[in-house]
Order: C-alpha cells, then structure tokens, then sequence
C-alpha cells in the first residue's frame, strides 16, 4: 500500500497537520495557509544555510551530538532521539538502535527515494538542529504565524498557535539541507507501514 503515502511536500505537510491536536478546529481555508507558510518558513531558513553541511551548522553552534546504543523507554518513530538546548550548552542525542531501523526501511526505497543510514542520521540532526534555530531565536514557527480561532464562546473568540507548524517547517529545512526528495515525514510514514507489514 505504499501508493497511498503522498510525495509532495504540500500533501505531506497537510499530513502532518493532521496530527494537531487541534487539527479539526482550524477553520478548512486557514489549512492550507499553515502548511504553505510552514513549509515556507522552513526553506527560508534552510537558505541561510545554503552550501554548509548539517555537521558543519551544528559545529558553528557547538552543539554536540551524542550516539546511544539504545533507548531506554518504549519504542515511539518520533523519538529517535532527544534535545537539550540551553544557553550555555546544546546537544542531541540519537538513539542507533531507532536510527538503524529507520534506515533499514529508508534504504530499501526505490530508487531515488532510498537514503543511507548516514543520510538518515542528517535529516534527523538537520530536523533537531531546526528546532535549536527557533529555541536560538525565542519564537517557534508556530509562535510566529498567526493563531488560528479554534472556537466561540459568549462572543469571545478562542485563538490557539498550531504546533505542528513548526513540525512541517523542520521537515522544510531538513528536506533543503540534506537534498532529499520529499520531505522527510514521508520516511516516517514508510517506517511506519514497514512495522505493520511486519505485524502482519
Ligand atoms: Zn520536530
């Protein structure tokens, strides 16, 4: 069923708005303006970066990556690794036992589509490295687009940010930073469709 995974960033951006826990509120027309502006923002920055290596923009912030053989707690794709940015000290740490099988799904792609386990392991640190951009900056994507009315009560209208702004935004950035051909949520979307095959 791998036909049903989308390849455009704009069909893979809204897939990812989907998973906002505020998705169904989002007035229908404000949608596609989060995606447009969240994949927009994430290439923007990426610009900044033209021509440099996600080692080399990480080393530029000294931030430090740490490799673990395994993480402790339950098997989770979003958590192939995790963040500590602070001001005097930065790091991500990544997890090879969820890289490794994140690149054994990515590396039997067809053509074109396939990525290292090396490749692999850039798009996560450029995905993290984004999110150390919007920590450096004080404001995430999704502080900086407009809120979106999620509801009325009593003629008070409820404003909220939609997280997973910033989501598609890192999908973005890594996706223009590491040369791949769709954005990386499409790799985890594979990962995932792989483990229920395997179930199966
Ligand atoms: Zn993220």
């Amino acid at each position: 069923m791998r036909d049903s995974i989308p390849i455009t960033d704009e069909e893979l951006g809204f897939r990812e708005l989907e998973q906002d826990s505020l998705y169904r509120k989002i007035p229908e027309p404000m949608k596609e303006f989060y995606v447009k502006e969240s994949l927009q923002k994430g290439r923007e920055a990426a610009g900044q970066w033209r021509g440099k290596r996600i080692q080399e923009a990480l080393e530029e912030k000294g931030i430090e990556v740490v490799m673990k053989a395994h993480q402790s707690m339950a098997k989770m794709v979003r958590l192939r690794g995790e963040i500590c940015f602070t001001k005097e000290k930065s790091s991500i740490t990544v997890y090879e036992d969820s890289l490794q099988s994140m690149a054994e799904a990515c590396m039997a792609l067809p053509k074109g589509f396939s990525i290292s386990r090396e490749k692999c392991l850039e798009v996560h640190l450029a995905h993290e490295f984004f999110h150390y951009l919007e920590f450096e900056e004080g404001k995430t994507v999704a502080e900086k687009l407009p809120k979106a009315q999620i509801g009325k009560f009593f003629g008070w209208t409820r404003m909220a940010s939609i997280q997973q702004s910033s989501e598609i935004a890192a999908h973005a950035f890594a996706k223009e930073m590491c040369g791949l051909k769709v954005l990386p949520n499409y790799y985890d979307m594979v990962y995932i469709e792989r483990q229920r095959e395997k179930k199966n």
